[in-house]
């Protein structure tokens, strides 16, 4: 997990040094049109429209960034639920929906068809904590 999330802040790090050094090029090239429409009255608009649409991209890509919401520690858990047959013993895990709950009847035994209920609801986390935090029966 901490391997992960060092990598993303990693990436992060190099994406924003990117933008950055796209933002310092456009704004010399910006200077630079700038500079030469004052010497010489002439207008490089691929200059202009380049730069500026790269700054505009720049912009919108930092904002993009923190209008995200942290990613590390604050991700939603994976919760999963298990269910079982109370019969054969077969035991299936799927997604966790709203309205599980522990001894909740569920769909029909695939194996004997008979009704099977929710045993276990755990959220994905390393398996120390899985231990630690799973409501077992
Ligand atoms: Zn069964």
């Amino acid at each position: 997990m901490s391997k992960s999330s060092g990598d993303i802040r990693r990436t992060q790090v190099y994406f924003v040094s990117m933008i950055i050094v796209l933002m310092l090029l456009s704004l010399i090239t910006l200077l630079q049109a700038f500079k030469t429409y004052r010497e010489k009255g002439y207008v490089d608009y691929l200059s202009f429209t380049l730069s500026i649409s790269a700054i505009t991209l720049s912009v919108y890509m930092i904002l993009q960034m923190k209008t995200r919401p942290p990613k590390t520690g604050f991700e939603q858990p994976e919760v999963f639920t298990v269910i079982r047959c109370s019969k054969c013993g077969f035991e299936t895990t799927r997604k966790f929906k709203e309205g599980d709950y522990i001894l909740k009847e569920a769909d029909l035994c695939p194996k004997c068809k008979e009704p099977t209920f929710i045993y276990m609801i755990f959220r994905k986390a390393d398996e120390e904590e899985k231990k630690r935090e799973r409501y077992e029966l």
